[in-house]
């Protein structure tokens, strides 16, 4: 059995449908998969439909942490638990005025239609993913890469600060929704060793309860810091791809590094949480590629 507890769909920045994740997920052999869009849960799943593997409501929540953006991943959540509706609703309202903003400003540099670009999506949480799409597609950036360095990145030339909710709130509103609280991608911050041991012991204090260890491109000396750091904060660790599109080479379903040996008495699938739901996962493979 193999997990994948980290991926997009078309819903926020993915490119692809559900349906499309299931089967590339059930192509790579994985056996749990969590869909975690950005700031967006889905309906619950008729799981009698999807047959081939499990599926996991999840959601990736964007916010702040001492000035710091930072994303916490809930798993397990229930999509229809109030709390954290209004919190997603709030985040994807402030996400639609960000873009807002974006589109006004390339509008004032010549480059009108954004929003209108943006409403024949089936996206319900928009993200500068979708600013940067546009940008290449009116011809205005080569690339995604360079959309993010001239016009979206902090320094870029439309660039408008977000407005997330606070880490406590997220985890709140995770745990309200009966979910497990996890700390995304923490190698990706911007932060030095001790900083990110600092955050570490933020998130475990703001009652977040794992933390992921295993992803793309995370540097092996990184992921050992890592489950280290849960060792000593009693936080559990996680592994997803991160997976939002079939066309970069990154990164795919399923396909990241594992979790180690020596560290899977850790492994998310051993919460209280996820044992109340499918019981001991007996022989989940640490292995994910
Ligand atoms: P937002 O949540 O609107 O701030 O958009 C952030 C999303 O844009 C992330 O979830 C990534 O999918 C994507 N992203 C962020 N930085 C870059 C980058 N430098 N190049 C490509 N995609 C990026
Ligand atoms: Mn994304
Ligand atoms: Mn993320
Ligand atoms: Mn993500």
């Amino acid at each position: 059995m193999k997990a994948d507890l980290h991926c997009h769909s078309h819903l926020s920045d993915g490119k692809h449908s559900l349906e499309f994740l299931v089967q590339r997920a059930t192509a790579n052999g994985v056996t749990h998969l969590a869909i975690t869009d950005h700031d967006y849960t889905h309906p619950t799943f008729d799981t009698e439909a999807i047959q081939a593997l499990t599926l996991i409501n999840g959601v990736e929540i964007s916010c702040d942490w001492h000035n710091l953006e930072l994303h916490v991943v809930g798993l397990l959540v229930d999509p229809e638990c109030a709390a954290l509706q209004r919190l997603l609703v709030s985040q994807q309202a402030k996400r639609r005025e960000r873009i807002a903003a974006m589109d006004e400003l390339l509008s004032q540099r010549g480059i009108p239609g954004l929003m209108r670009s943006l409403t024949e999506l089936p996206a319900v949480s928009l993200s500068r993913s979708h600013v940067a799409d546009f940008l290449v597609a009116a011809g205005a950036s080569k690339t995604r890469q360079k959309a993010f360095k001239q016009f979206l990145g902090k320094q870029g030339k439309v660039a408008v600060a977000p407005q997330w909710c606070s880490l406590q709130s997220a985890v709140d509103a995770i745990h309200a929704a009966s979910g497990i609280a996890l700390l995304a991608h923490p190698g990706r911050y911007p932060l030095n060793r001790r900083r990110l041991s600092l955050l570490i012991e933020g998130f475990k204090a703001s009652g977040g309860d794992a933390i992921e260890c295993a992803y793309p491109n995370i540097a092996a000396e990184t992921q050992q810091a890592l489950a280290a750091l849960a060792r000593d904060h009693q936080l559990y660790l996680s592994a997803g791809s991160d997976f939002h599109d079939a066309g970069a080479r990154w990164t795919d379903i399923g396909k990241f590094p594992s979790i180690a040996a020596a560290d899977e008495a850790l492994a998310v699938w051993h919460h209280p949480r996820w044992v109340r739901e499918f019981g001991q996962t007996a022989g989940l493979s640490v292995r994910s590629d």
